[in-house]
């Protein structure tokens, strides 16, 4: 009896040994590439395709490792449908601007209007940066219009330091280094206005940012929760005409966001390429993860040449 006792933990060993050497292979692969690797949290399935969709295929063309994440599943994000087919729906529309883009993409399971800032969520964005073994982190400010966009905002922030606590979610190799965080663009001014720390010109990938707004049709052409029949009279039936009216109104946004932030484009570009850019996205660097140098931030977003 005692033998055959020994002889099965001697095979239980043998597999977790079996199991750690993988894990690690497969750790020392993905860090070996020497490519960046990103994750965005977004609320809903099209916040992170509508802000950083942009840089996004800009990494993504270089080689770099980009990953979106859906917070809630979208299923009340409609005038007209809600529930399970939504949030199916909402999935594929992501899934197929994330193949338009080259990245991956995740929707979690969390009804929409419903995202909680809890210690379950917490650990569940924890061990989701931890897994993507992430560069670069990016998510909305916490004071937003949307309930979902705020907690998505604070979850990420509460994960911020916890991501690299060993202890925390022991399940899941903490992080070394801590990644930067970063918060996407808005509007909002109160308590503090949005600041353009980095800003990307997209205009060579506006054709692909499009693309991507176009997969997204329950928001981009019905108008999601604030949509009605009144709103898509106006919207082109046909590829090309849907097309042209998103370069005019989601590019509108992109346009505006240039703009708003021209000095901060011609800090990152110059003043000639500076002045000359129509499309960008902006980025807040947050203060809770590794604070980086702007040397460190031209290597995390390497688009901006000499
Ligand atoms: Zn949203």
């Amino acid at each position: 009896m005692i033998a055959i006792h020994r002889l099965l933990a001697l095979l239980l060993i043998l597999a977790a040994g079996n199991h750690l050497t993988r894990f690690a292979t497969v750790a020392r692969a993905a860090d070996a590439d020497g490519k960046l690797r990103i994750i965005c949290f977004g609320a809903h399935p099209d916040d992170a395709e509508y802000k950083a969709g942009g840089t996004a295929a800009k990494w993504a063309a270089l080689g770099h490792h980009v990953k979106f994440v859906s917070v809630t599943n979208g299923d009340i994000g409609h005038w007209q449908i809600a529930g399970g087919p939504l949030a199916q729906r909402r999935t594929a529309e992501v899934k197929d601007a994330a193949k338009i883009l080259g990245i991956e993409t995740e929707v979690l399971d969390i009804h929409d209007g419903e995202l909680l800032p809890t210690l379950e969520n917490r650990r569940a964005l924890t061990r989701l940066i931890r897994e993507w073994k992430a560069d670069v982190v990016i998510a909305h400010r916490p004071n937003d219009y949307h309930p979902d966009h705020r907690y998505t905002g604070i979850l990420v922030q509460d994960a911020a330091f916890m991501v690299t606590v060993p202890f925390f979610c022991p399940d899941t190799p903490s992080l070394k280094d801590n990644p930067v965080f970063l918060y996407f663009s808005d509007g909002f001014q109160k308590p503090n206005p949005f600041s353009a720390d980095v800003i990307v010109s997209i205009d060579d990938v506006l054709d692909k940012k499009i693309a991507a707004v176009h997969a997204l049709p329950s928001q981009a052409y019905e108008g999601g929760a604030s949509g009605s029949e009144e709103f898509m009279k106006p919207i082109p039936k046909d590829e090309a005409g849907r097309k042209a009216w998103a370069i005019q109104t989601h590019g509108g946004r992109y346009a505006a966001v240039a703009n708003r932030f021209r000095d901060a484009l011609v800090k990152w570009y110059g003043p000639e390429r500076g002045k000359d850019v129509k499309y960008a996205e902006a980025f807040e660097v947050c203060e809770y993860g590794r604070r980086p140098t702007p040397e460190e931030l031209k290597k995390l977003f390497p688009f901006f040449g000499e």
